[in-house]
């Protein structure tokens, strides 16, 4: 198990970022998988996770915050020497009319999506560059290309994840890291499971697929480019939507 392949997972313990770790747990990955939250079942994730046949740590640490993260890759270097590939998958929504929205509900969802992303980055390229080799993933989303009313925040940080996910593999090219974003549309988690039916209904008719996507079927792709069956992708963004977004 020493010399398999890690993977950093932010956003890890539930939604697409457990259905991205159970993908790269299959594969034979070693786990870092982060959380925010008190409520999440560490003792029982982990045992869930080691019985895939790998190790993992799950470490408690807000994305928002640049020393909780600087901290948290310290600790996944100390147990793994290296990081093979980041996902920044965390995340969260408080959507709102522009007219109604809070200053807070603004910055907090810039501050988690997009900081965030910053945050863990970071702290991991550095490893990444001394060993001339990785593979960053970013989650945006359908709305960070085509908008929505309601989440100009929301929407804002996910276009900022695009910019940010393609000066990257510009950047870390000439050292063979490779950088892309996932752009997933309408999927099935509790980030979702807020909305009602009436409006899931309105969403299905303009999705040509006519249904939600599940997270299995954003972790494969999110798999698919991080390995070598992508090497000559860097850079780009790939939507999982149904063809929602064209
Ligand atoms: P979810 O079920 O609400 O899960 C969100 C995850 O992010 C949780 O693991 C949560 O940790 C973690 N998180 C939130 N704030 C954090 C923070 N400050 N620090 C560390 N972790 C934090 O959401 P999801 O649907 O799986 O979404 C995952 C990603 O996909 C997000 O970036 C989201 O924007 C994106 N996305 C989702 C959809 C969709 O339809 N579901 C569509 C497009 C894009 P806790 O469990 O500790 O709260």
């Amino acid at each position: 198990m020493e010399d398999n392949k890690v993977v950093l997972i932010t956003g890890g313990t539930r939604g697409i970022g457990k259905s991205i770790a159970e993908k790269f747990a299959k594969e034979g990955y070693n786990l870092v998988l982060n959380y925010v939250s008190d409520n999440t079942q560490v003792k029982e994730l982990e045992d869930y996770f080691k019985n895939f046949g790998i190790e993992v740590l799950i470490v408690k640490a807000d994305v928002s915050k640049y020393e909780e993260c600087e901290n948290m890759v310290k600790q996944a270097i100390d147990k793994f020497s290296k990081i093979d590939v980041l996902v920044n998958n965390a995340g969260i929504t408080k959507d709102g009319l522009i007219a109604m929205m809070k200053e807070d509900s603004f910055n907090k969802v810039i501050d988690v999506n997009l900081k965030g992303t910053f945050n863990v980055t970071r702290n991991v390229v550095p490893y990444m560059i001394k060993k001339k080799s990785g593979n960053i993933v970013n989650i945006s989303s359908v709305v960070g290309i085509a908008g929505n009313a309601g989440q100009t925040n929301y929407s804002a940080s996910k276009a900022g994840i695009i910019g940010f996910t393609k000066s990257l593999a510009k950047e870390l090219s000439a050292r063979s890291i490779r950088v892309n974003a996932v752009a997933p549309g309408f999927i099935d988690t509790d980030m979702t499971n807020v909305l009602s039916d009436k409006v899931k209904e309105s969403i299905y008719s303009q999705i040509p697929l006519k249904r939600m996507g599940n997270a299995d079927e954003v972790a494969n792709v999110v798999y698919f480019l991080s390995n070598e069956e992508s090497s000559y992708v860097t850079g780009q963004v790939i939507n999982v939507d149904g063809g929602m977004v064209m």
